[in-house]
């Protein structure tokens, strides 16, 4: 089987009836762009970049340090598109034991991603004149992860030109990016329109979705049963989101473990998905439903899917 999947690895992916569909790659570190590639991987299409910051007992990495990791991704893409997320600390993700400070007393509700770089703005124009930097090697898409104000949408934009002027003053390099939010709250995507008004693209953060959507910490075995990917209110949210984008012309993209959940390509594709972001260890998998499946009949399907009270009851075995 797994030398089956390899042989897709060079294989586009393309859908019976003639349909593109993109699958990029979900990393964690710059090396891992070498699993991604191997895969096959069109791009990345989450680098979480948290992960340069999680387990530095207080010192966190400056300019230059990020500025290498984020060129280092790109140059292992070889040209191919990098999508950087701005650091998501915080609830799951805490910085260290002494930062993780007790008085959040619900984390997943607290100050973490979006509101964390917010908060801190200094630490956040670092990070955005970082990514900026590595935008002048390669293709790079900035993602801002758990927005749910217009405020914070403006604040952000605000910054991002803040540090495009600050490099500019010093005369460093940097390079444009494409601008994407990622749609993780229910708010969000709620508000889908107003997202578009100020972003290029969006990326649908399932794993948080369902976790707000249903109130289910993600993180909380007690409760795992009912974190339901196919809840109707999590189909309506993530179906609403594609139809959206689709309908203005806007890149839109799962990225959450919904995408790299081979029993749920089919049904993300009749909902009109056509990028899909995973773990690499996931891509040939998907290509490989990618690779069978119509579009056109899946429509209709998902339509029945969406409009039922039980959508497992309408999902193949
Ligand atoms: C998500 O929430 O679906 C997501 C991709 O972000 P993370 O898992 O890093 O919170
Ligand atoms: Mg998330």
């Amino acid at each position: 089987e797994r030398e089956r999947l390899a042989r897709l690895r060079h294989t586009p992916a393309v859908t019976l009836d003639g349909q593109k569909i993109e699958l990029i790659a979900n990393i964690e570190m710059p090396e891992d762009t070498v699993a991604a590639i191997t895969a096959g991987a069109v791009g990345v299409g989450l680098f979480r970049s948290e992960f340069l910051f999680m387990g530095r007992q207080g010192h966190l990495p400056d300019e230059d340090e990020q500025y290498e990791a984020y060129r280092r991704a790109v140059d292992g893409m070889n040209g191919l598109p990098v999508t950087i997320r701005t650091v998501d600390v915080g609830a799951d993700k805490p910085l260290d034991e002494a930062r993780h400070d007790a008085a959040h007393l619900n984390p997943a509700l607290g100050l973490r991603a979006i509101r964390w770089s917010l908060a801190d703005p200094s630490m956040f124009l670092t990070q955005l004149r970082a990514i900026l930097r590595a935008a002048a090697h390669g293709k790079v898409h900035l993602l801002i992860p758990m927005l749910a104000h217009g405020s914070e949408i403006r604040q952000t934009l605000a910054l991002i030109d803040q540090a495009r002027q600050e490099l500019d003053r010093r005369g460093v390099a940097h390079g444009p990016v494409r601008l994407g939010a990622m749609i993780e709250i229910p708010a969000a995507a709620l508000s889908v329109r107003m997202f578009l008004k100020y972003f290029d693209f969006l990326s649908i953060g399932t794993n948080d979705l369902i976790q707000y959507t249903l109130a289910i910490d993600r993180a909380d075995e007690s409760v795992a049963h009912l974190y339901d990917p196919l809840h109707p209110a999590v189909l309506r949210l993530v179906a609403d989101t594609i139809a959206e984008c689709r309908a203005q012309g806007k890149g839109v993209s799962v990225c959450g473990e919904m995408a790299g959940d081979v029993t749920m390509t089919r049904l993300l594709l009749g909902l009109g998905l056509r990028s899909f972001s995973m773990h690499p260890s996931q891509i040939l998998s998907v290509k490989h439903q990618v690779l069978r499946s119509d579009t056109a009949k899946l429509a209709l399907w998902a339509e029945q899917v969406l409009a039922s009270d039980d959508p497992a009851s309408l999902m193949p075995r």
